[in-house]
């Protein structure tokens, strides 16, 4: 007599999926603190420089997607041209 795989299949199966989930949560916590910062919302900011304040995102390279470009970003102040070093965003203008 054989004994019947079939036992053992299922359980490689159930330890797969259960590593595909891991990996899954993984992946979940790496973009997390990766932090893609793509889609976050107009800020207020500050220029450090000038002293004046606008809305809108100072450009910064996201981790997740560094070859992205956002061309409504701030590369730099619109009132005195300092680089965006000198921009400080502040507040979540939705959380407000
Ligand atoms: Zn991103
Ligand atoms: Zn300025």
């Amino acid at each position: 007599m054989f004994t019947s795989p079939a036992h053992g299949i299922a359980r490689g199966r159930a330890l797969n999926s259960a590593l595909s989930y891991v990996r899954c949560q993984m992946d979940g916590m790496n973009s997390e603190s990766a932090e893609c910062i793509c889609d976050r919302t107009r800020q207020k900011i500050l220029c450090r420089s000038c002293g004046q304040t606008f809305t809108g995102r100072v450009r910064r390279r996201c981790s997740s997607h560094p070859n992205e470009i956002h061309l409504m970003d701030f590369e730099m102040c619109p009132y005195c041209k300092a680089p965006c070093t000198q921009l400080k965003e502040f507040g979540d203008l939705k959380k407000n």
